[in-house]
């Protein structure tokens, strides 16, 4: 079954399957699995995948900002 990653460098998405060390094609980055399965990927639109791309990304940014507070 085919799971969908995103790459936490340049927010590119990835269908991976079974590989729990996918890499981005872009940058080469460690991709991270998303919480969105490959059905519901399919079926989203292209608004609907940029939303989850910018939801990924503050995600990402608040856990960044939270590093840096320790
Ligand atoms: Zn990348």
């Amino acid at each position: 079954m085919l799971r969908i990653y995103i790459c936490p460098n340049c927010y590119n998405f990835r269908m991976v399957s079974r590989k729990p060390d996918a890499i981005c094609f872009h940058c080469g980055t460690v991709l991270e699995s998303c919480d969105v399965n490959y059905d519901t990927y399919m079926n989203m639109s292209e608004a609907d995948r940029s939303e989850l791309k910018n939801k990924y990304k503050i995600r990402m940014s608040q856990a960044n900002e939270i590093i840096k507070d320790c």
